[in-house]
């Protein structure tokens, strides 16, 4: 029998399986007010900018809501009034970015590209070249609709090397993909606590330029979405603008520790790396097929085509699994016919070990009888 480490498995690209530890830093009332929270509240932003080599250029502004609201806060602050933004959209998170945009009536470009092959060199280029009163790019770093990871450094050198800035929604992949926002030169990095931080949900960071922050003043059209505003204030006060929810920024600072515990970005990543080979694998000997090739996916979360079975739909097997603890994800509109399975949160082998466990008993259960790898389609290494 394989160990159970946690009562509920949320294999969802976050919210998801949270440590104990971190957990635990709920479940006392705080004070926002408090010098605790303000020192809390600080080094979060100190780590932060530690892992993305922003300490000397950018700065990090924490503010209530989910990501989006985040990404929402920085492009009311940081696009100018003459500004034009050019939206690199290949998945679900690129179009929802894109509606974000219009939605602030920000003049948007958008280069609609298909899930693969990935963003090239030239496609940027050729977008740029078409439109010159383009200022700023927008990107999606891990691309979780399709699970696809975008070439961000080439990006970024295009922006460079053309004078336009870039904003990169790293909502999915801070904390797990090394992102080093000054050879970057990134005017913001957007990032969520309740990803490969591996914290609860609450609020969206923005990891932004000083120089850009400092120069945006008065500029959002926006009360609470002010990201100067916000960031102002805490280095005046050492407090949040409007009440913060306490609890979710003790778990982010603790999960950060974990984060540094374990050795930071880099075998934070290689433990992901880990899980996803053993879960991809395990679910290709069964006879899944995975939406992508391994090359251009980003390690973690797992797109699978739904099998073909008469008995198989995604509730039975979502309901099958959820029974036994598992929560999996449908998937996005971008990728029809798959489901998801995310491996960030605190797992270790042997919760993948159980996840495949838990799927042969689910899929007994629904009655889907999987045929073992597919004819020139080996479980590889
Ligand atoms: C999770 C996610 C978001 C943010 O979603 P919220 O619901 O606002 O937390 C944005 N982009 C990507 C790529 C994501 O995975």
């Amino acid at each position: 029998m394989v160990e159970r480490r946690h009562d509920l498995y949320l294999l969802t690209p976050g919210p998801l399986t949270v440590a104990p530890e971190v957990k635990a830093q709920m479940l006392q009332d705080r004070s926002p007010n408090a010098a605790l929270h303000s020192k809390l509240t600080a080094e979060i932003g100190h780590y932060l900018l530690e892992i993305c080599n922003g300490t000397e250029t950018h700065v990090c502004v924490p503010l209530q809501g989910s990501a989006t609201y985040a990404i929402e806060a920085g492009l009311h602050t940081l696009m100018p009034d003459d500004g034009k933004l050019l939206i690199i959209q290949n998945g679900f998170y690129g179009l929802r970015l894109r509606q974000l945009a219009e939605g602030i009536r920000l003049p948007t470009t958008t280069l609609e590209l298909p899930m693969l092959p990935l963003p090239t060199r030239a496609d940027v280029e050729k977008a740029l070249a078409d439109d010159p009163a383009i200022t700023h790019i927008l990107l999606c770093h891990a691309e979780t609709g399709t699970g696809i990871l975008n070439p961000i450094e080439e990006v970024a050198a295009v922006a460079r090397e053309h004078g336009r800035k870039l904003f990169i929604d790293a909502v999915a992949s801070f904390g797990g993909f090394p992102i080093d926002v000054a050879a970057l030169d990134a005017e913001a990095v957007f990032v969520s606590p309740n990803k490969c931080l591996e914290s609860v949900p609450g609020i969206g960071i923005v990891i932004a330029k000083k120089a850009s922050l400092e120069a945006a003043e008065g500029r959002s059209a926006s009360v609470v979405l002010d990201l100067y505003a916000q960031w102002r204030f805490f280095e005046q006060t050492g407090w949040w603008r409007t009440t913060p929810p306490t609890h979710v920024v003790a778990a982010l600072a603790k999960a950060c520790e974990r984060h540094r515990a374990e050795g930071g970005v880099v075998p934070r990543h290689n433990r992901y790396r880990h899980n996803w080979r053993r879960l991809v694998d395990g679910l290709r000997r069964r006879g899944f097929r995975t939406l992508l090739p391994d090359d251009v996916a980003a390690p973690i979360i797992a797109t699978f085509h739904d099998p073909d079975d008469p008995n198989y739909s995604f509730q039975a097997l979502y309901d099958a699994l959820e029974k036994r603890n598992i929560v999996i994800f449908p998937g996005r509109l971008t990728a029809t016919g798959t489901f998801r399975i995310g491996i960030i949160g605190d797992l270790v082998e042997s919760d993948i070990d159980l996840v495949l466990h838990t799927m042969d008993e689910a899929l007994a259960e629904i009655g889907v009888d999987m045929a073992g790898p597919q004819v020139g389609e080996a479980a590889s290494s």
